[in-house]
């Protein structure tokens, strides 16, 4: 039972109402705050704290491997594929500039993809490599990738294949989240926690969007930016879930590791946190079965990382796992870009972010707030 004063406080009419604090949903608000500095907007997340892939992630500040992105070109074809590339470049250095390095725990480490002797992956890469290269170079104006096996030993990771980026970094993820939400909390946005939403309906005087406590907040306008959530509140939409598992060793004396690591296509990745290493993926081993909004880890893919960790990039040394968690991705059902498209005519949908959301989240964040506006 609520109050008036809890219904016209909490509830009443908002210009926009974001549903989601990840970093797509903040940004959207702090984007649509910034091109209307009166606009009352509030930003609806279920969880106690943003509690959605952002804070999931492996904080890695990158825009592709040489196998994603060969992989991605053949799937989508060169012309979409270099535009998002171009995104979550663009979207890096926004990201950067509007946070602060500092703010975010930027570390400018290079990152590098690295692939076993004799796989065949990297024969294919290989054989493309200056392919790659080339069509990147309108984007950076300078070759991304260069090969850099001579450095596999000593970063302990003993006979492999490396392809070297200095462009790609590391951030903390907590630290960034927690930046962006005192950035938009500073530009007058109101941010509720604890605030499930369970029912949107769109309708000639604004939409009506319900919490789980019976609350119902009136908004001109909505963006929903719950990403791998995306089905809860718009079913029919081609957003699926993709669970990560991600693990985190005992602190590893004199660890060699340096900068973020991808493998097999951007399935595993690793880098160094505080002296540990932090390796997350193994999905592609159960497509089906982290199709999944549920949190968790299934001892396959635990094994699998476990596994990655003894041969390749741990060999011979002594470790234990500390932490174990998961986190929800959105993917497109037939893969491709994050969709923002309005759902109604107050309605807009930005959501869909696949893997590498670090970086592009902020300009998916801003294309939301121009078409909702
Ligand atoms: C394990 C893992 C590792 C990753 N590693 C990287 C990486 O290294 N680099 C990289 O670039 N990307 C990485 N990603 C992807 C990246 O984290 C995401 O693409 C990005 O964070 C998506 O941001 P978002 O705001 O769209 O979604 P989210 O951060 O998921 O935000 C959605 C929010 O909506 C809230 N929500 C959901 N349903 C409701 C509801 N009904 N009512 C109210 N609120 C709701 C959720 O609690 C959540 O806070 C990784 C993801 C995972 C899971």
């Amino acid at each position: 039972m609520k109050s008036i004063w809890e219904h016209t406080a909490f509830g009443g009419e908002h210009d926009l109402a974001v549903i989601g604090a990840g970093i797509t949903g903040l940004f959207t608000a702090w984007h649509y705050r910034r091109q209307h500095p009166s606009a009352r907007v509030v930003v609806l997340e279920r969880g106690s704290h943003p509690a959605g892939a952002s804070v999931k992630n492996a904080g890695f500040a990158c825009f592709g491997s040489p196998s994603e992105l060969l992989r991605d070109m053949d799937a989508e074809g060169m012309e979409l594929a270099l535009h998002r590339v171009e995104e979550r470049w663009r979207g890096l250095i926004e990201l950067r500039e509007t946070l602060g390095d500092a703010a975010i725990g930027f570390e400018a480490g290079g990152g590098y993809e690295l692939s076993r002797k004799h796989d065949p992956l990297y024969t294919r890469v290989a054989e493309r490599f200056s392919m790659l290269n080339q069509a990147l170079r309108d984007i950076f104006g300078q070759d991304v990738f260069s090969w850099a096996d001579e450095r596999a030993s000593a970063l302990g990771l003993g006979d492999a294949h490396l392809a070297w980026n200095p462009l790609e970094g590391a951030v903390d993820s907590g630290m960034l989240v927690r930046a962006l939400l005192a950035k938009v909390q500073g530009a007058g946005v109101e941010v509720r926690f604890n605030a499930p939403v369970v029912a949107w309906e769109d309708g000639a005087s604004g939409v009506e969007i319900h919490l789980k406590d019976g609350i119902v907040v009136k908004a001109a306008r909505t963006v929903i930016a719950t990403n791998g959530y995306a089905r809860d509140l718009v079913p029919g939409t081609d957003i699926l879930p993709g669970r990560g598992q991600v693990v985190l060793t005992s602190p590893i004396p004199g660890l060699p590791l340096k900068g973020t690591f991808h493998l097999d296509e951007g399935y595993y990745y690793f880098r160094d946190y505080q002296g540990r290493v932090l390796l997350g993926g193994g999905r592609h081993l159960d497509k089906a079965g982290e199709t999944t909004t549920g949190e968790g880890t299934t001892p396959g893919i635990q094994e699998a990382l476990q596994d990655l960790l003894r041969s390749t990039i741990l060999p011979g040394q002594d470790f234990r796992i500390e932490q174990r968690w998961s986190g929800i991705m959105g993917f497109r059902a037939q893969g491709g870009p994050p969709v923002v498209a309005p759902l109604s005519p107050n309605v807009v949908l930005a959501a869909g972010l696949g893997g590498i959301g670090v970086a592009i989240g902020i300009r998916v964040a801003r294309e939301a707030a121009e078409l909702v506006g």
